[in-house]
């Protein structure tokens, strides 16, 4: 390809707004260009290195025998109203009306379409599993876009959705799309944190998230220095510092050497320091308490305490009870933080914050600064693993100005229900190993998910098994956004003079640069350009009348791997030569202009070979 006959708009200022490497060198490079908020066109260059990425993509999902299909992105409004999503999803989810005014949406995701698809398709369990996938437009109406590509509104994701008869051939496929997704991302030269992810209120065994490190990342991973071990706060548990959570019985007979239960006036005490500073204590002896609402409940409440706060319980799509609001006291160790994904997940509820103040006050009969799980009486109480190891422990004491000193869980307090909420911090010991745990901030690339039946209940998706009996298939979904990969590619792979793309998602494999386009460097710039080509190598010559200067400027923006320089001096020499450079590398050599285009493509073949193994 001529450099004259494609449009490659390279800049040397940069756009305001343009905060990270990959945002600054797609536009720079003449990749990209923005069009609206969240909105870009890839311009020749950027779309040849986002095909190869696509095309990455689509032979490792054929490699496991998913198939591709292409469903509509734009969607009937029917279909999400049947899962619940045209409801819950809330603002990012972009509807439309056409002409007869019937609603639409423009797909964010495609659980709803293709579990369509597979209902009206699906008859015998001859038919599972089945993994279909496309690689297409998604839009999200997301709140800030930013970091170019990275979090843009519409942006092209693979998503798969597999169905299978049983647990166990999901599993396979989960692990298979594991396996898939590594290849994917080694191919693309990039070094990904595979980390185990929330799964959500459906609960389930198994979600992984892909992460790359990035300073801009909005994920924390809790990461094992000895083990490996990593995983999403959200996720991420840690080995308690004390020896295993005792039964309520054992706690109850170690209590029995604990100073009785005593009231303490706190009249003069305004922060949790002073506090500390008044009862002579610290933030470990102190029984946290906080007050939480959550949004549609899943978790039976039927033995939990506080009837009359709770509203009616109405049946969920899939015949649990769902409280469409309930409220919780959650009791934890003073010096640990409540992780809300966790809680979320453990209530099956779609949503947690603090409770308001006015809702503290109601449920917990006194002022804000005072909840203690002794004697609360109104809602359940949840207590993290930590609290059953306190017997000696400090609370409010659900009175203005007083507090509880020598409170021993099981004796004073017994919590409806106990579990993991803590959140994890660097320093903790890792649940695995007992190595320490460190933190760093991550990307998501992709996410793989066992999504058990929410779909598939929820949309009615029915087939006859061996005996004749209706069941309904179980589900996974697999997704990876294209955009975000190919801005990470830029972020791992860059210097300051601009890219350096790995061979296997470089736009062009070979940048040709005559000093001058005239005579016999033109011709010679040619056949080797030719002869490349032949050989199945892409190449980009440079045939712009534009100083070297600039030329070698723009080849360095670019980040074309080989770059080959002809001119007069090395045309010259006694075996004409050209000059090669690898891009990233410091030294250029010379090469004999005969046999120049086999030995570059030997050369690259052997990095692709390296890269696809
Ligand atoms: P995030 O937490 O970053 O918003 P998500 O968890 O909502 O992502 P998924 O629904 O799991 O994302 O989507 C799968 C993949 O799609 C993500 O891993 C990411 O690579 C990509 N993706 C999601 N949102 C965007 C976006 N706004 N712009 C570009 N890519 C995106
Ligand atoms: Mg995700």
């Amino acid at each position: 390809m001529y450099f004259t006959q494609t449009f490659i708009p390279t800049l040397r200022e940069v756009p305001a707004d343009a905060v990270i490497v990959s945002h600054r060198l797609m536009f720079r490079a003449g990749m990209i260009r923005k069009l609206g908020n969240g909105l870009f066109a890839y311009l020749p260059l950027g779309l040849r290195s986002f095909r190869k990425v696509e095309q990455i993509i689509r032979e490792e999902m054929n490699g496991i025998g998913a198939l591709e299909i292409k469903p509509p992105v734009i969607v009937p409004a029917e279909l999400w109203k049947a899962s619940g999503r045209w409801d819950a999803m809330g603002e990012s989810l972009l509807r439309v009306k056409n002409r007869l005014g019937s609603d639409f949406v423009v797909s964010p995701t495609a659980e709803e379409s293709f579990t369509a698809l597979i209902r009206d398709e699906l008859a015998s369990y001859r038919q599972l599993p089945l993994a279909l996938y496309q690689i297409n437009t998604k839009y999200r109406d997301e709140v800030r876009p930013r970091y170019g590509v990275m979090r843009g509104r519409e942006f092209v994701m693979k998503d798969a959705y597999s169905y299978h008869a049983d647990e166990a051939s999901l599993d396979k496929t989960y692990q298979a799309m594991g396996r898939a997704y590594r290849r994917i991302f080694k191919r693309c030269g990039l070094s990904v944190i595979p980390v185990k992810a929330d799964s959500g209120a459906m609960g389930g065994s198994g979600s992984e998230e892909f992460m790359v490190e990035s300073v801009i990342g909005d994920n924390t991973l809790i990461l094992c220095k000895n083990c490996g071990f990593g995983a999403n706060v959200e996720k991420a548990a840690c080995k308690d510092d004390f020896d295993a959570p005792p039964s309520l019985e054992a706690a109850q007979i170690a209590a029995a050497s604990t100073q009785p239960l005593e009231k303490i006036d706190t009249p003069s005490v305004k922060t949790i320091d002073e506090l500390w500073g008044f009862l002579k204590t610290e933030a470990k002896s102190f029984i946290k308490t906080l007050i939480y609402r959550a949004l549609n409940v899943a978790l039976d409440l039927s033995s939990a305490p506080g009837g009359t706060v709770l509203e009616k319980r109405k049946p969920g799509t899939d015949g649990t009870a769902v409280y469409p609001e309930a409220f919780f006291a959650v009791a934890i160790r003073g010096d640990i933080d409540v992780n809300e994904v966790k809680l979320a997940a453990v209530l099956k509820a779609s949503e947690v914050g603090l409770a308001a103040d006015t809702d503290v006050v109601r449920l917990t009969g006194a002022p804000v600064g005072f909840a203690g799980p002794v004697g609360l009486s109104k809602i359940p109480v949840i207590a993290d693993i930590t609290v059953t190891a306190m017997k000696d422990a400090v609370t409010g004491a659900l009175i203005q100005d007083a507090h509880y000193a020598h409170v021993a869980y099981g004796r004073d307090f017994v919590p409806w229900l106990t579990a993991d909420l803590r959140t994890v911090v660097a320093g903790d010991c890792c649940a695995l190993c007992g190595g320490e745990l460190y933190e760093k901030k991550g990307n998501e690339l992709g996410h793989i998910f066992k999504l058990g039946y929410k779909y598939t209940q929820a949309m009615q998706v029915h087939y006859l098994d061996e005996n004749g009996k209706s069941r309904i298939p179980i589900m996974g979904c697999y997704g990876i956004g294209l955009d975000r990969t190919l801005a990470s590619v830029i972020e791992e792979h860059h210097d300051d003079d601009g890219v350096i793309w790995p061979m296997t998602i470089a736009p062009y494999q070979v940048l040709i640069i005559p000093v001058k386009y005239e005579g016999e460097i033109k011709n010679l710039a040619e056949q080797l350009a030719q002869k490349l080509e032949q050989a199945g190598i892409e190449v980009l010559l440079d045939d712009r009348q534009e100083r070297p200067g600039v030329k070698f400027k723009d080849g360095d923006l670019l980040g074309i791997p080989y770059r080959v320089i002809l001119g007069d001096k090395n045309l010259a020499l006694e075996v004409p030569s050209v000059e090669v450079k690898r891009r990233g590398e410091q030294d250029s050599y010379l090469l004999p202009i005969d046999g120049a285009a086999e030995a570059l493509t030997g050369l690259i073949h052997t990095e692709l070979a390296e890269l696809n193994r």
